[in-house]
This record gives C-alpha cells, structure tokens and sequence, in this order.
C-alpha cells in the first residue's frame, strides 16, 4: 500500500535521512509536500528527487528563487509562514515534522489532521507545548510516533508491557564531545569545539544541545508527554557507544531494551513504518565485533543543564516552556559567540528563577505556550551581552 507523506524541514539531517529511507522505498511512498527554511536550491533539489508535489520554504525573500529552481518540474511552491503552514496541512498519510527548534512548532501543530500520524523529530514542540500539543492529537485521533532514537526505542521497548507496570523508562546519552573533559577545559570550549559529536552527526542546534547534555534533558520532557511517565519514572544513563538507545525496567525486575546501531534511519524507518516493517539495507548490529558496551552516570555538575531540565520537569507547569525558550536563545548566542559555554546554563537557570515565583500553570494550548515562550526569550535576550561588551570581555 503507498502512503503519501510530507516531510518538514526536508533539507536538514532528519530530512535527509527520510528521503533516504523513501528514495529506497518508492512503491510505499509518494511525497505530498516537503518545507524547508531558508536553502531554495536544496528544497528544490529534494522535491525534484522524490518527487513532491508542493515546496514550502519559510523565507518568505527565497520564493523567487524557488519557483525558478523548481521551473519545469511541475512542482507548486510557496514562500513564508504561510506557506509552510499550508503544506503541514495537506492531504498526507504521515506528516514527518523535523524542522529545528520551536519554529517547529506551529506547522507541526497544523499539521494535526484527524486519523494521521505524525512522525515528531522535533522536541522542542513537545517540551514547548507538549500538553496541549498532545491533547489536540488526542482530540482528533492523530496517532504520535517517535523519531527520536531513544523514544522510538522506548516506543518498541513498551510495547512489551503495560504502562501501569513500567517502573523506570531510561534514555541514553552519549555524553557529548566533553563527556570527559574537565571542567575548567569545557568552560572555554568553543562552539565550532561543541559541535563536534562523537557518533551522530546532526544539525547545529541540537549538536550544542548534546554536548551541554541539555539534548537529554528535553528527551525526558519529551518521554514525559509522549509516554505519561512523571518525572520519577524517567533516568538518563550515560552509553558512549550510543547502541542501547532506550530501556524499559519493568515492576518484575525485567527489562526490555532496544538497540541499533547509531543511524536515524533506522528509528525513521521504524517511525514510517506499516503493519510491517521496512528491509532497510543498513549494516547490522555486531555485538561480537563491538566487544564491550559501557555506561556510567551523567555528571550533572559538569553539565548543569540536565539538572535545570530535570528541574523543569518536576516544576511542571509552564517551567519546561520557559526553560526551552531560554535555552534556544542562549545556544543561538553561543553560536555566534558572545557567550561562553557555562552562560548557556547560567542564562536557563536565571530565566528560569525570573519565572518560578510566578506559578505560571501549564499551557492549556499551543498560543499560550508561544505567548509564554516570546516572553521567556525576551528576558533571557536581555541577559546577553552586547555584542561590543563581549568582544572586551574576552
Ligand atoms: P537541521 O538544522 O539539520 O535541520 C532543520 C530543518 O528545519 C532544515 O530543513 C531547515 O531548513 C528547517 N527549518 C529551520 N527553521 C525553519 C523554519 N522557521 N520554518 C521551516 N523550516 C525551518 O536539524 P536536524 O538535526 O535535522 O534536527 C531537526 C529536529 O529533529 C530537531 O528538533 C532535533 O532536535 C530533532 N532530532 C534530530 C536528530 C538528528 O540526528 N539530527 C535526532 C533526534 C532528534
Ligand atoms: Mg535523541
């Protein structure tokens, strides 16, 4: 059977990896839409390769430069939010929603349509608004499937039991490029340093996101909306070789674990999947070959983070939504250098302080989350330096 799907943020690393996964399966898949953010040339590109009957790019100036890259192809396009909104919505099976950071969240949210399934790379929409994000797909019988390594092996590890009966969902986490550096070391790290991850290889945001381990502490907020587990049902273990990605303890002292090796297509492909699964033509897991497999204890004193997030999700409320918001703005200022490595986790833990006398409760929709994130990326862009003062600083 082919089932149409539309891919959002089809020009980033998930993006890629999906149209690798449909370029192998061609019958099963016909491509709807795909969006983009800024790159014309590289959405075209991937509309022409698989096909696509629609391009959304959300850079309202590059829809020039689309419909001319796309001329002849009898490909529609479309340019701005607008546009991008519109092609979450259009008529597909499955709607993968891989667009980075919480820009992700509107589309995804148009994208809920009933009977669908979306396949959600993109946690930021589900720490933002996870609540309201995942009422509405309730509501409207839209069936959630995790892309996400851990939780697409959560997803298969739980379906050996019932949730009542989970005692701890555990994700796994590389530990970063400075999973053993000290920390006076990873204070003046680089973010060009940061960004270079051991084992995946993935877009900017959530690479700096994985070496200050951050990455994890949204995957706990995500498992929290995604399974119903409470913040005591969910652990992170530290597993440098990134092959057992997700485990289920059960009440019995058994537990259920699911392992692959380290490439995206292999959750996407299971994220696509039918009543069967896909034949992907991957190298296999060798267990012999590996030898060994290690895990220890995140180090939540070199990487605060996780424990601002871990907080956030036992604060509950709007705290998560306020805690992503400043972290976004504070990696984007890491990334064009005006702060160093430990202001990321200084401006979250102050923004997040701003807000909690405030008991701001959990967004009940996805407007509110947003109004609540503009406010909270407002107070953390006033914590940044100005550009001229961090030049002096350094
Ligand atoms: P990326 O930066 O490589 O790609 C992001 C995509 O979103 C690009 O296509 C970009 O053009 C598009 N985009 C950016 N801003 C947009 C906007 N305002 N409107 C429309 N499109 C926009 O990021 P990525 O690594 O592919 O990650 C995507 C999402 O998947 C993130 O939320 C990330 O946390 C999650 N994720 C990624 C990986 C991975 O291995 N890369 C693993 C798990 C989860
Ligand atoms: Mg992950």
């Amino acid at each position: 059977m082919t089932r149409s799907l539309t891919i959002l943020g089809a020009t980033g690393s998930i993006g890629r990896s999906t149209a690798d996964v449909v370029l192998a399966h061609r019958d099963a898949f016909k491509v709807e839409a795909v969006v983009g953010g800024r790159d014309a040339v590289a959405l075209a590109e991937v509309a022409r390769r698989l096909g696509a009957k629609f391009a959304a790019l959300a850079d309202e100036r590059g829809g020039t430069a689309l419909r001319e890259a796309l001329s002849g192809s009898g490909i529609g396009s479309g340019a701005g939010q607008s546009a991008v909104l519109e092609a979450a919505g259009r008529e597909a099976d499955i709607v993968l929603a891989a667009i980075s950071g919480t820009a992700g969240l509107a589309p995804t949210h148009a994208a809920l349509k009933p009977g669908r399934r979306i396949a959600v790379a993109n946690k930021e929409s589900l720490v933002c608004a996870g609540a309201a994000f995942m009422a509405d797909a309730r509501r409207l019988n839209v069936e959630i499937m995790p892309v996400d390594s851990e939780h697409n092996a959560l997803d298969q590890a739980l379906a050996a039991g019932r949730n009542g009966d989970v005692e701890k969902a555990i994700i796994t986490a590389t530990g970063g490029p400075f999973r053993t550096t000290p920390k006076e070391q990873i204070a003046k790290a680089s973010a060009k340093e940061a960004s270079a991850h051991p084992v995946w290889s993935m877009g900017s945001k959530i690479n700096i996101d994985s070496a200050t381990l951050m990455n994890k502490g949204l995957e706990l907020i995500e498992a929290h909306h995604l399974f119903g587990l409470g913040a005591e049902r969910l652990d992170v273990l530290v597993h440098p070789e990134a092959i057992v990605h997700g485990l289920v303890q059960w009440t019995d002292g058994a537990v259920t674990a699911g392992l692959a090796l380290p490439d995206m297509k292999v959750p996407i492909a299971n994220a696509l999947r039918g009543d069967r699964r896909l034949t992907m033509e991957l190298p296999r897991l060798d267990l012999a070959a590996i030898g060994r497999l290690s895990f220890e204890r995140p180090d939540e004193d070199r990487f605060p983070c996780l424990s601002l997030a871990k907080a956030a999700l036992r604060a509950g409320g709007a705290m998560p939504t306020i805690l992503n918001a400043a972290n976004e703005i504070a990696v984007g200022a890491y990334m064009a250098g005006a702060i160093g490595f430990y202001d990321i986790s200084e401006i979250v833990e102050r923004v997040c302080s701003t807000f909690s006398g405030r008991q701001i409760l959990t967004p009940s929709t996805v407007a509110e989350a947003l109004a609540i994130d503009q406010e909270a990326r407002e107070t953390a862009r006033r914590l940044i330096p100005a550009p001229v003062e961090a030049v002096q600083a350094r």
